[in-house]
């Protein structure tokens, strides 16, 4: 098998959360044909439906002509069955983050796919050694760790695992450059590059909120206006969703022999519990209802 992207046709994505789907409207914008698998049915339809929206816009913006939105939406198919991501060259994974789940699905996924294919997670904090440890061909697993919201953000760090072949990170970077992003390789460390060095960007504000000095909108604010950030922790974690951004903080403190500098602040933990994960579920730090 050589690993060329122009011999590249289908790719999988697993997961049609807010990652999955973006991750499957640029491939498919990119020219791949593209399927999205999910367990949950109503996160498949609303993920297509949020795909043909978010790419009809882009038409009558006239940021994408519309021809190539309707050529983008006839090469996504959604699937609720795994063996429908048989023919694909390159499965990227985005479900839950948590290890076990990905485990489980990694040696599933090598059960319907063949041997030569690339199979990616875009795990945030998890080491791609132990998703890979579940697999039987350890070779071909690889991090593909995009940013939200996909469509907008460029850059997508890869990652090798021990087994990685050099001909797979080469493949999962010109993938990142086939659809129009930057590729950074970054070791495989509990957070890799930008989720360890940009943690404190929300420890530090879950702190001083925690100790009183300002409020989640003052900090927002602070670092809006005065910083020159385009969204604050709090509103950044709201978009996140507090379902991911907690146990990812949880799992980069304990990765990082829990390391005070990671540690985060109780409020953290009560809003997980509460279910108050943000704009997915319309509360979070702020009220979306
Ligand atoms: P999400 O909750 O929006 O979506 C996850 C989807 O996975 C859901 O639709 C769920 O039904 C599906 N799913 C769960 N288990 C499954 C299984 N076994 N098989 C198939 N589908 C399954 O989550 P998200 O925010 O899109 O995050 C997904 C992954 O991307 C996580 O690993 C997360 O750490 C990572 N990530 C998230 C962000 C972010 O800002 N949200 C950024 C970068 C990376």
């Amino acid at each position: 098998m050589t690993y060329s992207v122009s011999g590249l046709s289908v790719v999988g994505v697993i997961g049609a959360g807010i990652m999955g789907a973006g991750i499957a409207q640029v491939l498919a914008a990119s020219g791949f044909q593209t399927v999205l698998y999910d367990t949950r049915p109503e996160a498949l339809a609303k993920a297509q439906a949020d795909i043909h929206a978010r790419l009809d816009r882009l038409a009558e913006k006239g940021q994408m002509g519309a021809q190539d939105a309707a050529h983008a939406k006839s090469r996504l198919r959604i699937a609720s069955d795994l063996a429908d991501l048989a023919p694909a060259g390159l499965v990227i994974e985005a479900i839950v983050e948590n290890l076990e789940v990905k485990q489980a699905l990694f040696r599933q996924l090598e059960e319907v796919v063949p041997e030569t294919a690339v199979l990616a997670s875009n795990t945030s904090s998890l080491s791609i050694a132990a998703i890979g440890r579940a697999c039987r061909h350890r070779q071909r697993i690889c991090g593909m760790h995009f940013f939200n919201p996909v469509p907008l953000m460029k850059l997508v760090e890869v990652i090798a695992g021990p087994a990685t072949r050099p001909e797979v990170m080469q493949l999962a970077t010109d993938l990142v450059g086939r659809m129009g992003k930057v590729a950074v390789v970054a070791k495989d460390g509990p957070g890799f590059l930008v989720n360890l060095g940009g943690r404190a960007f929300y420890t530090e504000a879950l702190h001083i909120e925690a100790e009183g000095v300002a409020s989640p909108e003052q900090i927002d604010r602070i670092m809006t206006a005065g910083c020159g950030f385009r969204m604050g922790p709090f509103a950044l974690m709201d978009l996140t969703g507090i379902d991911v951004n907690f146990p990812v903080t949880g799992f980069i403190h304990q990765g990082h022999q829990y390391d005070p500098r990671l540690k985060t602040a109780p409020r953290h933990e009560r809003m997980f519990e509460a279910g108050l994960y943000g704009r997915k579920v319309g509360r979070g730090f702020y009220d979306y209802s």
